[in-house]
């Protein structure tokens, strides 16, 4: 896998690693709510210099342009320790890598240094309660009045809803040319007009809700590139940060196989080691090649991105869906070696259990990743 990483890659993985075995796994677990916990985490990965990763050095980054590489380190690393951890650097990468590619120099030199310091939580609105996978049914609304434009629909399934104070939203300014009349907007929760509808709680935590917006008015100077550039900006976005959630899972794949082989080791059943049953060895040693063929797709996709590599799209759905899918077969693996145990709460793969499964869901289900890969095939593209 290092032939995929440089010397400074290494340094990150190592400084990411020892952060999260202290502060997440052999560090006190506090009982706060979810949006203190999410919050507190910003702050602390900010602090740390984690999350300036996600944007450009000029604009309180680190490195010149952001890097797929950096940010799956990053995410492995942090779903080892804590899904929630993972969500919230996630989010604040998928809020501002369309500012960072389609932003103004003013738009740039306001939003991303704040929220590369974890000063300011970020949000990515595309989802609405008719448009999941099919963007194209996308309804709400931007009509341009003068300089401003008057946003009005919904959002659902929008991570940090009600914590994040910059939201990048897509909507029609042109409905006539369906998906590519649609825009990109920076909008803050500030603005009269946004308002915060709800929240709800998936199977694992983290933060997530409905926004709505009410003839919310936004300056003209919050458009991101130019009108009918919004699918574009989304699309982009997602090419660069699909294989990243490849890494989380290998992430929280590789927690799974430590316990497994811890708990193989510990535990002892007929007079010997679980570890001793060739059955059980059988089972580890799946886990363990399917993890590694998870890790070697994700960091292929991730050093494509980073080289401007064509066929960069077939190639990191092949990661988002092998891994995903992967580390929902080896964590319930893992949870079947524990036995009982496994299913009791709290357990630390059945915590695994809940935060592996939104994985193959969110920004781009299994399917629709099948649906890339065919159609990069049957197209003949690479
Ligand atoms: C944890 C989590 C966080 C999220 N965060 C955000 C966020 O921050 N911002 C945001 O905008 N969205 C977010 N989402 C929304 C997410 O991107 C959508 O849930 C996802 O795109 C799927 O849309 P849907 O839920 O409407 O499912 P649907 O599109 O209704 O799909 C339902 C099922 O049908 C399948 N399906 C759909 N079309 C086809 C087809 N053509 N062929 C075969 N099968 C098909 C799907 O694969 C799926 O299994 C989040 C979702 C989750 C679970």
């Amino acid at each position: 896998m290092d032939f995929f990483l440089d010397q400074e890659h290494l340094v990150l993985q190592s400084r990411i690693r020892s952060w999260v075995e202290k502060n997440l796994i052999s560090g006190e677990k506090k009982e706060l709510p979810i949006e203190d916990q999410a919050r507190q985490l910003v702050t602390s990965l900010g602090r740390e210099g984690f999350i300036a990763y996600v944007t450009p050095k000029r604009f309180g980054g680190v490195r010149d342009n952001v890097q797929a590489r950096d940010l799956c380190l990053i995410r492995e690393e942090l779903a080892r320790g804590s899904s929630l951890a993972d969500t919230m650097l996630a989010i604040q990468a998928l809020g501002s890598y369309p500012i960072t590619i389609a932003g103004s120099e003013r738009q740039k030199e306001q939003y991303l240094p704040p929220i590369a310091r974890g000063e300011v939580i970020a949000a990515f609105a595309l989802t609405e309660p008719q448009a999941g996978s099919d963007i194209s049914s996308m309804q709400t609304r931007a009509v341009k009045h003068g300089k401003e434009y008057r946003l009005t629909g919904v959002k659902s399934f929008v991570s940090n809803a009600g914590l994040a104070q910059t939201y990048v939203v897509f909507a029609l300014t042109d409905p006539e040319k369906k998906s590519k009349g649609i825009s990109a907007f920076v909008v803050e929760a500030d603005t009269p007009g946004f308002v915060f509808k709800e929240k709800f709680s998936l199977i694992s935590p983290h933060p997530i809700g409905v926004v709505a917006f009410e003839e919310c008015c936004v300056p003209g100077t919050q458009l991101l590139g130019r009108e009918g550039d919004g699918l574009k900006i989304a699309l982009a976005t997602l090419d660069t940060l699909r294989c990243t959630v490849g890494a989380a899972a290998v992430g929280l794949a590789q927690r799974a196989l430590e316990e497994a082989i811890r708990h193989s080791q510990n535990r002892r059943q007929f007079g010997q080691a679980l570890a001793e049953f060739q059955g059980i060895q059988f089972k580890l040693a799946d886990m363990a090649t399917e993890l590694e063929a998870s890790r070697l797709l994700v960091y292929q996709a991730a050093w494509m991105n980073d080289h401007g590599q064509k066929g960069l799209k077939q190639k990191s759905s092949m990661a988002k869906l092998f891994a995903t899918e992967a580390a929902q077969r080896i964590v319930d693996q893992a949870l079947q070696i524990h036995g009982g145990m496994g299913v009791v709460v709290g357990s630390p793969v059945e915590q695994l259990y809940r935060d592996v499964r939104a994985l193959r869901i969110y920004e781009g289900t299994s399917e629709i990743q099948k649906i890339v890969i065919a159609r990069s095939l049957l197209e003949n593209k690479y």
